[in-house]
């Protein structure tokens, strides 16, 4: 039999050698000495081959807008809502889809073959969404991008928010999102919460919030999402993007809160690019870091996943589109250095976020044949070194082709 494309000779996250065939799309095979012909073959001989990359967090709409029409000079979060909220009214749609197939590129440059992304659905031209729809499938084939309809100004604080979700599930975006920290009181942002569920359960939908991105210890919607997951029966569909006032709260609270989260089996996504630096904006010294309970959560038996959350926008002014500077960040922040945590951190923008997305990757007969080769050889000197991505495979095609750059320098003595 021939195979559309071996990747001969990598080595697999887990430290096996094993070569990897695909046919029609799909791995077919992953066992060492694979004799088989195939129409290509990858030598990856020593070299670290995973899952693709996943980034199941980021804001497509706002991306590599950096500067326009102003920079963020608190830069906190709120500063960036409003700047933002500029934005918004002077973006032509053009504009945002060629940003988004921009950042792509590169993200898929470097190994990144998935993305959810939220797209502000109070943009009253709804340019936003229908942007980021052509943006979906303009990548299709390639990448998969999965949209939340995200109401940035709040379900309820913005008139006509819940009806623009709806117009927006309407259109074909995915997912159901919400902003309960951001409505006018904690009633509020409960009943948003509340009808974020409804909403997702009546359609069948999964739901993704923006839930508790706050310093504040007592904004507690988390609790009010794991409670409504189970009562509307969403067990295993909802994330709960951020979770950033866990960081704050009261321990014996969280020794509570974490078995509730596990037992609606609500996913947590932490961006700690992001939150390292818009956390602890109010605090004089020490600054608390911000980030949510990462170790603890999966010790809990949560699923927990690290998302990219911004590029050059209105909240933060960097980023490169690459998950494992995002691994590297969070490892840093939740003081992951054990080696079996080091690695978990890899697991944690690849298989994880394959698993809050319902993506069947994975370097196993039968799922879908994407995958990376990295320039080293483990998930750890990944992480160390972010390294080149020497060949990106979606769907048993190379879509990215990366040659690593090389240094002479001078010898001592
Ligand atoms: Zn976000």
């Amino acid at each position: 039999m021939t195979f559309d494309l071996i990747v001969k000779g990598g080595l697999l996250p887990d430290g096996r050698q094993a070569d990897i065939a695909i046919s029609k799309g799909r791995i077919a095979a992953v066992e060492p000495g694979i004799a088989a012909d195939a129409r290509e073959v990858i030598d990856a001989t020593g070299k670290l081959v995973s899952p693709p990359l996943i980034d199941c967090h980021f804001h497509m709409d706002a991306t590599l807008s950096y500067g326009t029409p102003r920079v963020n000079a608190s830069g906190t979060l709120l500063e960036g809502i409003s700047l933002w909220g500029e934005l918004k009214r002077l973006q032509s749609r053009d504009a945002i889809v060629a940003r988004a197939l921009d950042y792509c590129r590169q993200a898929m440059g470097k190994g990144v073959l998935a993305i959810r992304s939220h797209v502000d659905v109070t943009d009253p031209a709804f340019r936003t969404v229908e942007a980021l729809l052509e943006v979906r499938d303009a990548i299709k084939g390639k990448m998969d991008l999965q949209l939340v309809a995200f109401p940035q100004d709040g379900w309820l604080r913005a008139p006509g928010a819940e009806a623009q979700v709806i117009r927006a599930l309407d259109a074909g975006v995915d997912i159901v999102g919400g902003i309960p920290h951001f409505e006018r009181t904690m009633a509020d942002g409960a009943a948003a919460v509340r009808a974020a569920c409804r909403l997702a359960a009546e359609r069948g939908l999964m739901v993704d919030l923006h839930c508790d991105e706050t310093d504040d210890p007592q904004s507690r919607h988390i609790e009010t999402l794991a409670a409504e997951t189970i009562a509307f029966g969403l067990q295993g569909r909802v994330a709960g993007s951020h979770l950033t006032s866990m960081h704050s709260m009261d321990n014996y609270y969280v020794s509570k809160l974490i078995p509730l989260i596990a037992e609606a089996q609500v996913a947590a996504i932490a961006n700690p690019l992001i939150n390292i630096t818009l956390q602890g904006r109010s605090d004089t010294y020490p600054k608390r870091r911000g980030m949510t309970r990462v170790p603890e959560l999966m010790a809990g038996g949560v699923l927990v996943a690290f998302g990219q959350d911004c590029v050059m926008d209105p909240w933060y002014p960097l980023g490169s589109g690459d998950m494992l500077d995002v691994a590297h960040m969070g490892l840093h922040i939740a003081l992951m250095t054990g080696t079996e945590q080091m690695r978990r951190c890899f697991h944690m923008v690849t298989d994880a976020p394959a698993q809050v997305m319902a993506l069947d990757f994975g370097l196993r007969p039968g799922a879908r044949g994407s995958l990376v080769v990295l320039d080293c050889a483990t998930p750890i000197d990944a992480l160390r070194l972010r390294p080149a991505r020497l060949s990106v495979i979606s769907d048993g095609a190379v879509v990215a082709r990366t040659t690593p750059a090389s240094t002479e320098a001078a010898r001592f003595g």
